[in-house]
């Protein structure tokens, strides 16, 4: 029987679990499952949907650290972000619970009489949910809790490497009442998740992870699969820095969007797009700050930067900095796997900082996934604009000025989902729509009210109150009967 492993990134040699892995029958029986449990569940009125919703992140909070802990251990970010993780999953319980007595629709006035027209939301089904490793408790939340409240059924696959938190999500859910047909887990690699994709049960996939698997999930549901298909997939987020920036605002910045969470956030900041007049200065300071972070136990409390997730992402990592140098780049800090004493065959990559880089080299145009900053000088903020949307993917970007006309003139004319102004370009909140343009999406968003759309189809209703046939566009002059139609005066 084929086996999911989960290891742990700091410690490789300790197993955290071992689940079976799903196939092509345990899939169709959970989708058949699923689909006669959401018939049930979408009359449940949606204000009693979310009740268990808010449960589910009641319960979340009561166990919030030892699921922080969880996380910690199985994609190894240090103790604060694995916090934040859980509570990002807690914020949207409630966020989602509240919409479950919000308008859902709106209503329109009719072009006849006597007829009223409204917008409401319907469920889609069973949706299909496909998550990544890096965000293991939030990113599940962002998809099962919309989607269980629009009155759907989910099955979910998260990634391989993050098999254990998605099993503890589900307990915490099962624990607030969700019904265990209604929301169902099977673990697997990418070859499950290509069964979801394209299951003629399934009726919408939601999907988070990189762009070519991103692209692969759309052409696989294109064939058989579900009508719904959200890709929020990866990044090459930049920050701008311009000549009147407040540097230590820049420097701390640049230090959390880069090397927090060793640079592995669909938002991490991997390109550093600095004026050339503070470019030095820059440089200088954020790889002086950098030098200092500590690698270590993401357990270990005086530990700034923990792992990347697998030795096999260390090496790539690696390769990517030594092609970025071949290609003209200079190595500033970093550049090499460590190791880190205690840690027997850890997965550590350092802050890693490449200047000289241009605007079009492949490092400047690859989303590398791990602790890598790449500075690419330039000589205006035109050409910083420029360089921000000259890449294939549209996530999100940050500027730092203290002009607020180029600050807003940035914001208007960057080309991403999400923009930020003196502030560095991870750092979104669940309340707002979180997406990209370009190939990082297509056009869904996650979060935010707008986090509802890809899981339910919209109905329009009309009612006609007028006991006659009323045509559209025919009947559409209203009566004046004893008016004075005449012009007066
Ligand atoms: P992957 O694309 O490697 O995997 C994502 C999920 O897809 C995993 O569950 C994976 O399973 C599964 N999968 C793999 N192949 C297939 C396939 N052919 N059909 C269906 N499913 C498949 O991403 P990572 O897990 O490595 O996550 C990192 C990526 O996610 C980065 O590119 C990052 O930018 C992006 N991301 C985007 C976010 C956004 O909102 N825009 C947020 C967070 C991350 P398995 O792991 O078992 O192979």
């Amino acid at each position: 029987m084929a086996v999911v492993e989960s290891r742990n990134p700091t410690r490789p040699a300790e197993v955290l679990g071992v689940f079976p892995a799903a196939t092509a029958d345990d899939v169709d029986r959970a989708v058949r499952a699923a689909g006669e449990a959401q018939r049930v569940w979408a009359l449940v009125p949606a204000p009693a949907r979310a009740e268990m919703i808010e449960e589910c992140g009641r319960l979340l909070g009561e166990h919030k650290a030892e699921l922080a802990t969880l996380v910690a251990r199985e994609v190894g970010k240090i103790a604060a972000e694995a916090g934040g993780d859980v509570q990002e999953a807690i914020d949207m319980a409630g966020f989602v619970a509240g919409l479950g007595r919000a308008a859902w629709g709106e209503v329109a006035p009719s072009e006849l009489g006597n007829k009223v027209c409204w917008t409401t939301r319907q469920p889609v089904g069973v949706v299909g949910v496909i998550s990544p490793w890096n965000f293991p408790i939030a990113i599940p939340s962002w998809k099962v809790f919309p989607a269980l409240l629009a009155g759907n059924a989910v099955l979910l696959k998260p990634s391989e490497l993050a098999p254990c938190c998605a099993a503890a999500f589900l307990t915490a859910c099962r624990d607030a009442g969700i019904p265990s047909d209604l929301f169902q887990l099977v673990h697997g690699r990418g070859d499950v998740g290509a069964l979801i994709a394209q299951h003629p049960g399934i009726r919408a996939v939601s999907f988070t992870g990189s762009v070519p698997t991103g692209r692969s999930v759309a052409a696989t549901s294109a064939e058989t699969g579900p009508r719904l298909v959200s890709l929020e997939l990866g990044g090459k987020n930049a920050m701008v820095v311009l000549p009147d920036a407040d540097l230590d605002l820049v420097t701390d910045g640049a230090l959390f969007g880069a090397f927090g969470t060793a640079g592995q956030r669909c938002t991490s900041t991997s390109r550093l797009i600095v004026h050339q007049e503070v470019a030095d200065e820059v440089v200088s300071r954020v790889a002086g700050r950098a030098a200092k972070l500590a690698l270590g136990d993401p357990l270990d409390p005086g530990t700034d930067v923990g792992p990347v997730i697998t030795a096999a992402a260390a090496v790539r990592i690696e390769g990517m900095v030594a092609a970025a140098v071949a290609d003209g780049a200079v190595l500033a800090l970093g550049g090499h796997r460590a190791t880190v004493e205690g840690c027997d065959g850890g997965s550590f990559f350092p802050p890693t900082i490449l200047t000289n880089v241009g605007a079009r080299d492949r490092i400047a145009q690859q989303e590398v996934f791990g602790p890598v900053l790449s500075v690419i000088p330039v000589a205006s903020s035109d050409e910083a604009i420029d360089v921000v949307n000259a890449t294939e993917f549209g996530l999100s970007a940050a500027v730092y000025t203290r002009d607020i006309a180029t600050a807003l003139s940035a914001v208007d004319r960057i080309d991403t989902g999400i923009v930020y102004v003196n502030a560095p370009t991870i750092g979104a909140e669940i309340h707002l729509p979180f997406g990209g343009t370009r190939h990082t999406g297509n056009g869904f968003r996650d979060a935010g009210r707008r986090g509802l759309e890809q899981f339910s189809e919209v109905k329009t209703v009309y009612i006609d109150y007028s006991g006659r046939l009323q045509r559209a566009q025919i009947d559409n002059r209203p009566a004046l009967d004893g008016l004075d139609s005449r012009e007066s005066g």
